[in-house]
Parts: C-alpha cells; sequence; structure tokens
C-alpha cells in the first residue's frame, strides 16, 4: 500500500489527528480499519463517485480505495544525533512515500509547547534540520564509498557520485533534496539511499475550532512557507476531528453541514496525500461489488489490472473502459456501449482518473 507517514514536534496533534484517522477507518463497514503496527492505520479514501456508481450498479457491496497512514513519534530537536527515539524514528520515516507534517497553529495554555511557545516557522525550521542532517549523514557515507570506486574509473560510480554532490550541496544550503530537482532517472540511482528530504511534503496546519478559516497569521505563514516551496497545505482542528470521528455517517454529515464544510478536516487531508503521493484511481463496477483502485498516475493498463491480480497484468489482452461520466451519464456500461462510448484499449492505454474498467485476460 502506499504510505504516508504523520510527523511534527511532540505535542502538536499528531496522535489527535492520527486517532481520528483510525477511528474515521472503523465507520467504514466495508473497508475496516486495520491496525497493522499500533501506529500504522489502514483508511479508506473517500470517494463519492463510489455512490454514483453505486446507484446505477446496485452492487451488493462498494468497496474504497485505502491508504496507510503511519504516525512516527519521537522528531524533536537532535533526533538525528540519537535524541528522542533517534535511529528508530529515521527507520521508520525511510519506508513511508509522502510526509505529512503536523504544525501546530493553535494556541492553548494547558497544552505545552516544547519551545515555550507556538511558532509554526521555527516549528518547521527545526524539523526540516533534523531531518537535512540525518540525510547529510546518509550521503557523506555513501560519497566516501563512492568517490573511492569513481577514482579507479567506474563511469556508473562517476555518475552517481555527480548527483551525490549536487545533493549535498543542496542539504548544505539547508535545502531539501527534492528541491535538487533530479531527473527520474538520477531519483532512481540514488533511491536505495531512502532518503527523506527527497520525499514530497504536506504541511498540515492544526487550528483551533475558531480559526477555521484560515485567516490566523500564523496559518498564513505556514501557507507561505508552503507555497514558496511547491508544497500543499491543509487546513485541520484536530479538536473537532477528534469530535466527528464519534459521529457515525449521517451524523458526520449533518456536523459538518452545521459548520459549513465540504468535508472533513481529514478527509481534506487523505485527498491531498493521495494526491501528493500522485495517485489516481480506476473503478471496476459489478453485480458483486463496486471498487475503487489505486495506480500511479501514468500507470498502462495492463500495470491497472495487476493491482487486482498479477495474473490479469501477465496474461493481459484488453481493457473496456468507459470514462466516469461517460458512464453516469449513460447510465451505466450498456448505455455507454450503445453511444460508442466503451473503448477497447489495448497495452500502451494510460489510464486515466475515475475510468470504469473491466479487463480481459488469458490464464
Ligand atoms: P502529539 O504529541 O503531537 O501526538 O500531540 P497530541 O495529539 O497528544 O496533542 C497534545 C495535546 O494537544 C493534547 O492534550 C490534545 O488534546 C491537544 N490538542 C490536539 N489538537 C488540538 C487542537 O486542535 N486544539 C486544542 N486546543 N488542543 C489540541
Amino acid at each position: 500500500g502506499f504510505k504516508c507517514g504523520i510527523v511534527g514536534l511532540p505535542n502538536v496533534g499528531k496522535s489527535t489527528i492520527f486517532n481520528a484517522i483510525t477511528s474515521a477507518g472503523a465507520e467504514s463497514a466495508n473497508y475496516p480499519f486495520c491496525t497493522i503496527e499500533p501506529n500504522v492505520g489502514v483508511v479508506a479514501v473517500p470517494d463519492k463517485r463510489l455512490d454514483a456508481l453505486a446507484a446505477i450498479v446496485k452492487p451488493q457491496a462498494i468497496l474504497p480505495t485505502s491508504m496507510e497512514f503511519v504516525d512516527i513519534a519521537g522528531l524533536v530537536a537532535g533526533a538525528s544525533k540519537g535524541e528522542g527515539l533517534g535511529n528508530k524514528f529515521l527507520g521508520h520515516i525511510r519506508q513511508v512515500d509522502a510526509i505529512a507534517n503536523i504544525v501546530r497553529c493553535f494556541e492553548d495554555d494547558n497544552v505545552v509547547h516544547v519551545d515555550g511557545s507556538v511558532d509554526p516557522l521555527r516549528d518547521i525550521e527545526v524539523i526540516q534540520t533534523e531531518l537535512n542532517l540525518a540525510d547529510m549523514d546518509t550521503v557523506e557515507k555513501r560519497i566516501q564509498r563512492t568517490s573511492k570506486q569513481a577514482k579507479s574509473g567506474d563511469k556508473e560510480m562517476q555518475a552517481e557520485l555527480e548527483i551525490l554532490e549536487r545533493v549535498r550541496d543542496a542539504l548544505n544550503e539547508g535545502k531539501p533534496a527534492r528541491a535538487v530537482g533530479l531527473s527520474a532517472n538520477e531519483a532512481k540511482r540514488i533511491a536505495e539511499l531512502c532518503l527523506i528530504t527527497i520525499k514530497p511534503v504536506l504541511y498540515v496546519a492544526n487550528v483551533s475550532e475558531d480559526d477555521l478559516e484560515g485567516e490566523h497569521p500564523f496559518v498564513q505563514k505556514v501557507r507561505d512557507h508552503a507555497a514558496a516551496e511547491g508544497a500543499e497545505m491543509v487546513l485541520i482542528c484536530g479538536k473537532i476531528e477528534s469530535e466527528i470521528a464519534e459521529l457515525d455517517a449521517e451524523e458526520k454529515i449533518e456536523f459538518l453541514q452545521e459548520m459549513g464544510l465540504e468535508e472533513s478536516g481529514l478527509d481534506r487531508m487523505i485527498h491531498a496525500g493521495y494526491k501528493l503521493l500522485g495517485l489516481i484511481t480506476y473503478f471496476t463496477a459489478g453485480v458483486k461489488e463496486v471498487r475503487a483502485w489505486t495506480v500511479h498516475d501514468g500507470a498502462l493498463a495492463p500495470q491497472a489490472a495487476g493491482v487486482i491480480h498479477t495474473d490479469f497484468e501477465k496474461g493481459f489482452i484488453r481493457a473496456e473502459v468507459t470514462a466516469y461520466d461517460d458512464y453516469i451519464n449513460s447510465g451505466g456500461e450498456a448505455g455507454a456501449k450503445e453511444k460508442g462510448l466503451l473503448r477497447l484499449e489495448g497495452k500502451e492505454y494510460r489510464v486515466v482518473d475515475g475510468d470504469v474498467m473491466h479487463f480481459r485476460f488469458n490464464v
């Protein structure tokens, strides 16, 4: 599955938000939240299109796609040098695909801040510094090894060394590795280092109940910081989310309407994480189940089939594809076929978000 790690300094609201995520997962009966480890939660990705498809197909089951959130505790100043949970923390964070950085923007005298005051930009900097130091250590060690092999004339190692030096220079300037702008090929060459600062980041501003409009100066600072980095920011109020997590589906809709909100902060966070990971959804729609599946944006039809079963990918012949809007507007597959909107696509077809697909394959 695709994993999004939750990081942040102590007392910023990580556990509150993580707990809301896990109990929100429990609410979806068809996709029960499951605990892999105490700090890993699998959550359904909310998707209104599933309901629209189900209204047409009337399936026995509706199955959303899912995402994993990992609560990564232990990030404090000095973590890269072994303070706090140190290495254990870094081990966890290397394994995630993207990072949600929870930043405290709420003031509450009852909740102590580790540095004595609420200051989101300082917090972001503390976290970035730790992650940079950890990567710097990894890169320096690798450079030592690689430069020996490069000197002995190894062309591959010379190419790698050149990339490593660019990353090191950026880290030295306090920039994350993702700011280097490596090509996909270059990134692949150093992928096994599992650099932390190369992962995409989502800033999650945890605000107090009164600041949900996002006008508070703290939030604006985080928003500007995210924009300058080309990153996204999501607004959330941990306290409200933990209340929403207690409600059943209908109560939740009512509650959100009363607050004038389209979707919960949690749903926004899940969607933002999904987007950050570069993921898209395609659907299968049959009487047994209407189901959402996740692929990387750019996936070809056989890869999409492979998400269902590896045999589907190996024996792939063709895919019957209907664009989501065509499917809905035609009242389903039969209608789409009549209008010539059901296409037969081959191995080179690039999946589009929302495609309703049916695979033909050899066994
Ligand atoms: P963590 O250390 O980052 O996991 O932080 P916690 O989730 O344990 O939260 C620390 C404290 O802040 C707890 O007492 C929470 O109840 C409180 N808290 C979390 N989110 C909010 C919020 O949005 N508003 C307020 N006022 N308190 C919050």
